[in-house]
């Protein structure tokens, strides 16, 4: 996938992959075996039928592949972009197996950019069934479920609770790997099949389910994520510039902190920043951070090889100069006498056997504390559910995580009539 040179992206929020040309994506496309028994397939969470839209592909016919995509999946120019696909499609691929998996995700997208640039293709809406759905949350969940829902001839309204559509691609993912105007184009695409959206409606706080019914609505879908940040819990952790990654993100990303003072949400970013955890949250906090001028360095227990974040963004947050010290976490947080983070104190880890994970668990080593200069700090360890919308509802389970019980085949939570997907399940 083509590129930004780094001298660009480091001084700029732009698109860091630009995606295939036509001719590299027919060559891409062209690697495909068609195998009989598509692997791949068994990997999408959503079973796209990608031997068919790749064979379109390869032959120049993308309409028609992207009509195939848009025959399961409503956000393909989403989800060709921020999708796992390593450890989804692409991690089943056959072609993986001695080489190099043929890349869906850049193909899924390279479909979905070709029909926003020549046009929106249409897609059929059943007939009107007369019943109404209310949809919590307007994030990747919550637009798959309005906008399968509207196919089937229902009449949608999603409640979000921000003033902007799009949940965790909005206040989450930063610009550079999800721009706000193609997450905006798939909202307007799940409009354009009748679906409602009431934006700065906090359901659970505004609205709340029983209300929801009496409003008349037949069924309720609770889509809200996993918005809650986890904290480390260590001495210090409230001293000034120290930020969890849901407020540094939401700064930057929602409220274009970036863009200050030309848009009114400042964000502070020191010198040396220090990013806290391993995952994608944390690969988009230290970006975003040398983006507004920091020298970052990104802190993790494990080594670089049990790094939960996606491959493709590490590689691209070593060469934009972020730095990594892995096998270490931090202890405790010290301060100045004005109450400003100054410092991480960290120690050493080794690993040991592996944990329920898999992943071998970090182990501290005694006596190896040491100091990390840091004034600012962004804690990226990762989310847990936001049980807002269904807070005092004691008809709805939650596990011990927060999560919402659902039964595993009609995703129906354990009140009758309110369903619930994606991350506040999972
Ligand atoms: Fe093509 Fe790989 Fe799927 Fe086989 S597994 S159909 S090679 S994408």
């Amino acid at each position: 996938m083509p590129k930004l040179s780094v001298e660009e992206r480091i001084h700029s929020f732009k698109e860091v992959a630009l995606g295939y040309t036509e001719e590299q994506a027919i060559a891409e496309a062209k690697r495909c075996l068609q195998c009989k028994v598509p692997r791949c397939v068994e990997g999408c969470p959503v079973n796209i039928d990608i031997p068919a839209f790749i064979k379109f592909i390869s032959e120049g016919k993308f309409k028609e592949a992207i009509k195939k995509i848009r025959e399961k999946n409503s956000l393909p120019a989403i989800c060709g972009r921020v999708c796992p696909q390593e450890t989804q499609c692409m991690g089943r691929c056959v072609r993986g197996i001695k080489g190099t998996p043929i890349n869906i995700g850049a193909l899924e997208r390279f479909a979905a950019d070709w029909e926003r640039r020549t046009g929106r293709i249409r897609t059929e809406v059943a007939p009107p069934t007369g019943k109404r759905v209310a949809v919590v949350g307007s994030g990747p969940a919550g637009l798959t479920a309005a906008a399968e829902l509207a196919k089937l001839g229902h009449d949608v309204t999603i409640f979000e609770a921000l003033h902007k559509p799009g949940g965790v691609l909005m206040y989450g993912i930063p610009e550079f790997r999800m721009p706000k105007d193609i997450v905006m184009d798939e909202v307007n695409y799940v409009k354009s099949l009748g679906v409602k959206i009431e934006t700065d409606v906090i359901i659970g706080k505004v609205i709340t389910l029983d209300e929801l019914f009496e409003m008349g609505f037949d069924a309720v879908f609770i889509g809200t994520g996993a918005g809650l940040p986890r904290f480390l819990g260590i001495p210090g952790e409230n001293l000034c510039g120290i930020y969890s990654a849901n407020e540094f993100l939401i700064r930057i990303n929602l409220m274009k902190a970036y863009r200050f003072p030309e848009y009114d949400t400042p964000v502070k970013v020191g010198k040396r920043v220090a990013v806290i955890g391993g995952g994608n949250v944390a690969m988009d906090a230290a970006r975003s951070a040398l983006r507004l001028g920091g020298d970052v360095t990104v802190i993790y227990r494990r080594t670089e090889l049990e790094m939960p974040a996606r491959r493709e963004e590490i590689e691209n947050a070593k060469e934009e100069g972020v730095k990594f010290l892995f096998l270490a976490t931090p202890i405790r947080f010290i301060g100045d006498d004005k109450g400003w983070v100054r410092a991480v104190e960290c120690v050493r880890m080794r690993l040991g056997e592996p944990d329920e994970t898999g992943r071998r668990r970090p182990i501290p080593i005694e006596g190896s504390e040491f100091k990390v200069e840091a004034d600012t700090v962004v804690v990226a360890i990762g989310q847990r559910p936001n049980p807002i919308a269904v807070r005092g509802e004691k008809s709805i389970k939650l596990t011990s995580h927060g999560t919402i019980v659902v039964n595993p085949e009609t995703y129906e939570t354990t009140r009758r009539g309110v369903f619930a997907g994606g991350d506040i399940v999972t």
